[in-house]
């Protein structure tokens, strides 16, 4: 009998989450691969209007077209100044061809416009487990709550972590190192949360120690 762990597929070709979804899930034992190697997988379209219906999306349409267990998640920034802009269009905030440093300056630009008010924002984090048949069989959610910057400082991290303070360190994702990131963001809140079902669907019962832990 195969008693190694299942592989799960990461629904992202966003490489900066696809690294942190790697990282998170390396201490669970369970094998991970990305979507850049599975030929068959498709492009979703992202309709839903919550990041809770996205990674429902994402997650089932990739399971269905690669016939694997998928791993997605939605995530991205919440301002409250912005009426909750740019929620589910964080990636494609500044347009189609959006990147890291157009969305960054467009959020700049925006809050500019509301000068004296409050930059007050959360990151949130939705992932959504599939099986190979497309039926969610898990989900969780994570938030992690800061402050936009006037400016931003440090290149770690990815997206809108060089403007994102996190109140607590008084510092942005961008200055934060990795492993500090992995334990109070969105993201490793979700992950973490889903961990339980992860072991319980993809570890088999002769991995026993795996099952213990996650418990
Ligand atoms: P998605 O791929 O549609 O889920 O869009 C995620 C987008 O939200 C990213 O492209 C970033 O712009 C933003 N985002 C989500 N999580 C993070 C994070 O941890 N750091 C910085 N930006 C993030």
């Amino acid at each position: 009998m195969d008693s190694a762990p299942a592989t799960v597929v990461l629904g992202t070709t966003n490489a900066g989450k696809l690294r942190e979804l790697v990282d998170l899930l390396a201490p669970v034992g369970i094998r991970c691969r990305s979507l850049a190697d599975e030929p068959r997988a498709v492009e979703v379209e992202e309709t839903g209007s919550s990041f809770a219906e996205n990674a429902a999306l994402k997650a089932s349409a990739q399971a269905r077209a690669i016939n694997a267990w998928v791993l997605a998640e939605d995530s991205g920034l919440v301002v409250d100044a912005l009426g909750g802009a740019p929620g589910v269009y964080s990636a494609r905030f500044s347009g189609p061809e959006a990147t890291d440093a157009t969305n960054n300056a467009l959020l700049l630009e925006r809050l500019a416009r509301h000068r004296g008010a409050d930059r007050s924002a959360h990151y949130a984090c939705h992932a959504a487990l599939a099986d190979p048949g497309g039926a969610i069989v898990a989900t969780s959610a994570g938030t992690c709550g800061g402050i936009i910057a006037e400016a931003a400082s440090g290149a770690g991290g990815f997206g809108y972590d060089p403007l994102f303070i996190v109140p607590e360190y008084q510092r942005t994702f961008g200055e934060l190192p990795p492993a500090v990131k992995a334990v109070i963001s969105h993201r490793g809140r979700a992950l973490r949360a889903l961990v339980p079902a992860l072991v319980r669907h993809l570890v088999p019962a002769g991995c026993a120690a795996l099952q213990a832990d996650a418990r």
